[in-house]
């Protein structure tokens, strides 16, 4: 499939026709430093503008000489570099006049990139109504952020009034690179956990966890975390009013300021080019000495921050234009965290040379705990393939299936001997109804759960009858009988609670299976294979609600040929997450999000 990649910055227009199959950019336009000397260059070679010089006629311009080109005709579809995609994009889309809106709507957001790439969007639905337009957003890989990372700690009224938050940019590119740096370990990204650095003219780190984005540096703009090449990252807040009471600057002369005129560029007073630094540093330039060494500093700082946001890692990942090419920075940003597990081989850190051919490459020593990798991104391309996936309509992210959820009320299983004390010798269950589970059952017959401090009478028996007895309660019931019951998975009951069940024929002490049931997901061994989980396996579950993000940890997958696709939960968190029949929501295991039915029996 070929796309056309539509890139519209402030000052540029980078057009890519993609081969998504060939993987690569079979015809290219781009046109710099619009608004003051345009140049424009196709396939490399410089090309004249004669139109006039403001955005929009550069832009039709653009469009005009593309119509010319053959490739132009084999186009199935136009994907848009989106900045800002808000709260609402946690993926890539098709543009409809909704989308549109919403876009518009963000620009408050992203002033300076927004309106811009609308521009691009309006423009393309003009020459190319009949084609697909796919928005692919810088933001949407950070939409997983957990609310303890994209949270401010401001005032929460005035926080979701605006929405401010961590959004985090540069997302096609850590995804992108992520992916590549799973596929050159052999390994599923639902396995890995990743550091990646983009350094290019701005730079930002994303800690990567199961193939999601977990934290990242910059936040409401691209302005915070690591130094870039104009702009400071992290500054204390207070600077701001410093500088509008003492240089009497205006909101424009501060934004101005921020984005153009500090990081290298203002460290250095020279150059906001990381190879005129090391160059300039070398000859003794004591500006660019501070500059190299602020940019270093602040990202090791912030490798070894999210190194312990994950917990460890596999990886730590370079990438953009200083992180592929500057083995210098590389080796300044690794010292010092050998204690971490992190070991460059300086010998192999100088021979990486990406491309192409070789895209990923790793400079760690053998015995590193922690790979290091260099990863050629190609955001173009990546945007080209998720507008392909979006496209064909198989985008992974919606053919999963939908997981139903289902609570558990309090319930016991029985073994054949206590069903014979509690009902009378050789006594069978019926059927009240049928559980999902296959062969499972509810059973008309219930029993009363006597435990230190209260009862519950007419709990429910499920059947079949099991080897061994057990009494799934939940934590309120826990304190409701006085009962101490520890969180097992099914069928571990060694050294659990204890309590007496009594029947219409008798009773029974039970010493031990009285437990609390860890929140688990049955699967067959094919959704398992689809999800890329394994039996065994702990993953996080997050219903994503609009108003109320819940997410449940430690929840254990449990395969088998004989489950049918659930999650159980139990009555307390069925509470929690406010579950009503027949709602749905949106879950997330590692690095895929599932519709979730929740449903309740
Ligand atoms: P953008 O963010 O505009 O896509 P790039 O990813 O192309 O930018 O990165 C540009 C940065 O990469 C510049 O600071 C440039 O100096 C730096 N760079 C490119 N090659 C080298 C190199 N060999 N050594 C150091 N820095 C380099």
């Amino acid at each position: 499939m070929r796309v056309l990649v539509l890139n519209c910055g402030s000052s540029s227009i980078k057009v890519d026709i993609i081969d998504t199959e060939a993987c690569k950019s079979v015809l290219s336009l781009n046109v710099e430093k619009i608004n003051k000397e345009p140049k424009a260059q196709m396939n490399g070679e410089a090309l004249a503008i004669t139109s006039a010089l403001d955005f929009d006629a550069i832009l039709t311009w653009v469009m005009d000489t593309l119509s010319h080109h053959d490739e132009i005709k084999a186009i199935s579809g136009v994907a848009h570099r989106v900045v800002h995609g808000g709260k609402k994009f946690t993926q890539a889309c098709l543009v409809t006049s909704e989308v549109v809106a919403e876009i518009e709507r963000l620009s408050i957001l992203a002033p300076l990139h927004n309106p811009i790439n609308l521009k691009g969007i309006r423009v393309a639905m003009k020459y190319f109504p009949q084609m697909p337009q796919v928005a692919v957003f810088d933001t949407a890989f950070h939409q997983s952020l957990p609310s303890r990372a994209h949270t401010y700690a401001i005032d929460q009224e005035i926080s979701k009034k605006h929405d401010l938050r961590r959004y985090g940019f540069h997302g096609i590119s850590h995804r992108y690179v992520s992916y590549k740096a799973a596929e050159y370990l052999s390994q599923d990204i639902s396995q890995l956990r990743l550091v990646v650095c983009h350094l290019g003219n701005g730079c930002s780190i994303t800690a990567v966890e199961f193939g999601k984005s977990v934290e990242t540096s910059m936040g409401l703009t691209p302005l915070e975390g690591l130094v870039m090449g104009t702009r400071p990252g992290d500054l204390d807040p207070g600077l701001i009013g410093f500088l509008q009471q003492n240089e009497g600057w205006s909101p424009e002369q501060l934004d101005d300021f921020l984005n153009k005129k500090c990081g290298l560029m203002g460290l250095s007073g020279k150059t906001n080019d990381m190879r005129e630094i090391i160059e300039y540093a070398a000859e003794g330039d004591e500006g660019c000495q501070l500059a190299f060494n602020v940019f270093c500093h602040r990202l090791r700082k912030y490798i070894g921050a999210y190194l312990a946001v994950l917990g460890g890692a596999d990886a730590v990942v370079f990438t953009g234009g200083i992180g592929e090419n500057s083995a210098l920075v590389r080796a300044r940003v690794c010292e010092r965290l050998e204690f971490l597990g992190l070991m460059e081989d300086e010998q192999k850190n100088k021979l990486v040379q990406v491309d192409d051919q070789r895209p990923v490459q790793i400079f760690s020593k053998e015995n590193s705990r922690i790979k290091l990798l260099v990863v050629k991104t190609d955001e173009e391309l990546a945007i080209a393939k998720r507008a392909t996936e979006i496209i064909k309509g198989n985008d992974t992210v919606n053919s999963i299936p939908k997981i139903p959820i289902a609570i558990s009320a309090r319930h016991v299983h029985l073994t054949r001997e206590t069903l014979d004390v509690l009902f009378g010798e050789g006594y069978e269950l019926t059927t009240y109804k049928p559980l999902s589970q296959p062969g499972q059952f509810a059973a008309n017959e219930t029993v009363t759960i006597i435990g230190p401090k209260n009862k519950y009478e007419n709990v429910r028996i499920l059947g079949p009858i099991r080897p061994k007895d057990q009494v799934e309660i939940s934590r309120t019931d826990e304190y409701f009988l006085g009962i101490d019951a520890p969180i097992r998975e099914s069928g571990h009951v060694e050294g659990s609670g204890a309590c007496t069940l009594v029947g219409p024929k008798g009773e029974v002490y039970l010493k031990e299976g009285v437990i609390c049931a860890w929140r688990h997901i049955h699967m067959h061994p094919n959704d398992a294979a689809s999800f890329g989980v394994k039996d065994k396996d702990i993953v996080e579950v997050e219903v994503a609600d609009e108003e109320r993000p819940l997410v449940f940890k430690n929840v254990l997958i449990r395969v088998s040929d004989k489950y049918a696709l659930e999650m159980h939960i139990d009555t307390d968190e069925g509470n929690a997450a406010e579950v009503r029949s027949g709602e749905e929501g949106v879950l997330c295991i590692g690095n895929k999000e599932v519709s979730l039915l929740k449903r309740k029996i």
